[in-house]
């Protein structure tokens, strides 16, 4: 059960004005769904109930959730289904306040599990549309390179991508870090970047600073998703205070998966310390028991001040690739919430 800190109400957290930068919407994918979609497209799952199913989520490991994720992916496939997982998602972050959301998705997953690329962002846009429409909600998409697929792979869903490249926001590095550093794809994210594409990677997460550094400097990142171990690296972290670089933090995802044993040990207050732009987000929030407000309101349970949350979500506005007017809006909300909570 999550408490309630005493200065901040649950309302006060879901009325903050925020973006959603580090959202995989395949991890949004909730026991409930992944069920249904099953039994829609006629496929077997090894679980006989949703009590049975949910029991598979005691993590230990990155490698042991994303054996799990990368099964359910598979009750992914048709349009519908894409266009289903986005609305809802949209709507649950509609309640916990996200104005905008950058949301990754994992192409190459679903290209290997037999579906056509152009089919599944026809759905997740459709998604997206709807929850413009009908929640208010602005919206784009990183694709992510699976970093543990092999680097020609990479390459060709960028053939893949390249003609409606447009219709993207960014690409991203996601899933097992250890043993693939960033520079193995140099030359992925130096193609991505002339087809347009803003570039984020996940460094730091369980690999050494060492990557983040590479993120930075190889594939000239312009944010780093988790980024826990840059502080183990004082230049590194200059370098993202300097050059603005946001760093989307995931503290219940990284207690859940074992970052950390505990998110008061994140370097949350160093980075903010420091000058980072760092933010706060939810990561895969069906596995990982909490969407973006349940972050936030781990942090406010810890003792995480209502400034330092609006300054969160001011980096979380700052750093996404939202137009510059509505960027605007979205500044100006933040500032009459500060007003109201921030004494
Ligand atoms: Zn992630």
């Amino acid at each position: 059960m999550i408490e309630q800190h005493a200065t901040l109400s649950r309302q006060a957290i879901c009325q903050l004005p925020k973006a959603e930068l580090h959202l995989h919407i395949e991890g949004t994918l909730e026991p409930q769904l992944a069920l249904a979609l099953a039994e829609r497209n006629h496929i077997a799952l090894p679980y006989a109930s949703l009590e049975e199913l949910r029991k598979q989520y005691a993590f230990t490991n990155l490698q042991s959730f994303l054996d799990l994720y990368y099964q359910l992916m598979g009750t992914l496939k048709t349009s519908e289904d894409f266009r289903d997982l986005m609305i809802a998602y949209l709507e649950h972050a509609h309640d916990d306040g996200v104005r905008h959301a950058e949301i990754f998705f994992d192409p190459q997953v679903h290209v290997h599990n037999g579906l056509d690329y152009n089919m599944v962002l026809d759905g997740l846009l459709a998604g997206m549309q709807y929850g413009r429409e009908n929640f208010g909600i602005t919206s784009s998409l990183i694709l992510c390179i699976v970093r543990d697929m092999p680097v020609e792979d990479a390459h060709r869903i960028l053939d893949l991508a390249a003609p409606r490249a447009d219709e993207l926001c960014g690409i991203g590095l996601d899933s097992a870090e250890v043993g693939y550093p960033p520079e193995l794809f140099d030359e992925v994210f130096a193609r991505a970047r002339a087809m347009g594409l803003h570039v984020v990677a996940h460094a730091g997460e369980e690999g050494p600073s060492s990557y983040v550094e590479q993120a930075l400097n190889i594939l000239h990142v312009e944010r780093i998703d988790h980024g826990v171990r840059a502080i183990d690296d004082a230049q590194v972290v200059q370098q993202c205070a300097r050059d603005r670089i946001g760093m989307t933090s995931c503290p219940l995802s990284n207690r859940r998966l074992q970052v950390v044993d505990d998110i008061s040990k994140l370097p949350l207050r160093a980075l903010l310390e420091a000058g980072v732009p760092v933010s706060v987000h939810s990561d895969d929030p069906a596995y990982f028991g909490g969407y973006i407000a349940d972050n936030y309101q781990a942090l406010a349970n810890i003792g995480f001040s209502a400034a330092e949350l609006a300054q969160f979500a001011q980096h979380s506005i700052e750093t996404s690739f939202i137009d510059e007017h509505e960027r605007q809006t979205l500044l100006k909300e933040l500032e009459q919430w500060r007003a109201q909570y921030v004494a």
